[in-house]
C-alpha cells in the first residue's frame, strides 16, 4: 500500500458506514504520532497540513521524511494539504507530492467557491490528486485555541446546492457545515443529523467533517452513521499533549527536553488511536 488519494480510503468508509480520521500534523513529533497510531491499530489514516502551519514547517524538508515513512508502511495514508486557500497554494502542494489538496472557498460567494474548487479539481486530478472543497463555511480559525467560536446556523450545507456543487467542480469529497467549528466550541455543540443524513442520500461523495474537536463519542458515531466518512481531528490532540507537559513542568521535577517531547507524543498517540476507534475505523490487517 503506502500513498493512496482520498478514494484509496474513504471509497471502502463510505460504502461500509465508517470514518477515516484526518488527523493534522504540524511537526515531526505530532507526524510520528500519527503515524505510530496508524500502526498500532492497522488502520488507514490521513495526514493533513495546514496552510496556515506552514509557518512551523520546512515544508520541501517535512514532505520528504513523511514521503519516506509512508512509502515503509504497509497502510494506505494519505498526505493532505488542508485548509488551502487559493489555487496557486493548493497547485503547490500538488507539486511538492501531497495525494490530495483542499481548496476551502466557504468563504467566497457561491459562484467564486465553484469557480476556484472546480479550477483546482480540474489542475489537480491531472497529477492524480485528490481534491476535497468546502460548502457552507465551519466557524473558528483552524488552530486557534484562543477563544470559543459560536456555531452560525445560516453558513449550514444546503442539501440541494451540495448536489449542484459537486457536480460542477468533480471534486472527491465535501466538507459540510452542521454545527461544528474549529477550535474550542462556546457552549455544547449540537449538529443538525438530518441534514447530514439529507446531504448523504442525494450524494455518494465522501463527507467530511471538520472542526471535531469537542463533539462527544456519541456525536462522532452518529454522524458517521448518517453518512459522515472523513473526521478532520486537531484541537484536542493538541490540548491534551500540551495538558500532560504542563503538568510535568509544574511537578517541579528536573525534566529533559526529550522527556517532555516523549511525553507530549506519548499522549498524542493514545488521544489519537481512542478517536480511530471512536470513528470505528477498519482495521486493514
Ligand atoms: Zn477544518
Amino acid at each position: 500500500m503506502s500513498l493512496v488519494t482520498l478514494d484509496g480510503v474513504l471509497k471502502e468508509a463510505t460504502e461500509k458506514r465508517y470514518a477515516v480520521g484526518s488527523f493534522n500534523v504540524a511537526n515531526y513529533d505530532m507526524a510520528e504520532a500519527v503515524l505510530n497510531s496508524a500502526e498500532k491499530t492497522g488502520t488507514p489514516v490521513i495526514i493533513s497540513i495546514a496552510e496556515v502551519h506552514l509557518r512551523y514547517l520546512n515544508i520541501d524538508d517535512f514532505v520528504e521524511y513523511l514521503l519516506l515513512r509512508i512509502e515503509r508502511s504497509p497502510l494506505p495514508i494519505v498526505l493532505h494539504f488542508d485548509h488551502g486557500m487559493s489555487f496557486e497554494s493548493c497547485s503547490l502542494a500538488v507539486s511538492k507530492g501531497f495525494s490530495s489538496v483542499m481548496i476551502d472557498a466557504s468563504m467566497l460567494p457561491y459562484e467564486q467557491n465553484v469557480e476556484i474548487t472546480g479550477r483546482v479539481a480540474e489542475y489537480a486530478h491531472r497529477f492524480g490528486v485528490s481534491v476535497e472543497g468546502e460548502l457552507g463555511h465551519v466557524g473558528g480559525g483552524e488552530g486557534d485555541l484562543r477563544e470559543g467560536s459560536e456555531v452560525n446556523r445560516e453558513a449550514f450545507t444546503d442539501p440541494s446546492m451540495a448536489v449542484e456543487f459537486v457536480s460542477k467542480t468533480q471534486l472527491d469529497a465535501l466538507a459540510i457545515a452542521v454545527g461544528t467549528v474549529h477550535g474550542p466550541y462556546r457552549g455544547t455543540p449540537e449538529l443538525d443529523f438530518d441534514r447530514i443524513a439529507r446531504i448523504r442520500s442525494l450524494l455518494k461523495t465522501p463527507l467530511v467533517l471538520h472542526g471535531g474537536s469537542g463533539l462527544s463519542d456519541r456525536d462522532f458515531q452518529t454522524a458517521i452513521e448518517k453518512g459522515i466518512s472523513k473526521v478532520n481531528f486537531y484541537t484536542q490532540t493538541s490540548l491534551e499533549a500540551v495538558r500532560e507537559v504542563k503538568m510535568l513542568l509544574d511537578s517541579g521535577e528536573p525534566v529533559s527536553y526529550p522527556d517532555l517531547t516523549r511525553l507530549a507524543v506519548r499522549k498524542m498517540e493514545e488521544a489519537i488511536v481512542r478517536q480511530i476507534g471512536v470513528f470505528g475505523t477498519k482495521s486493514c490487517r
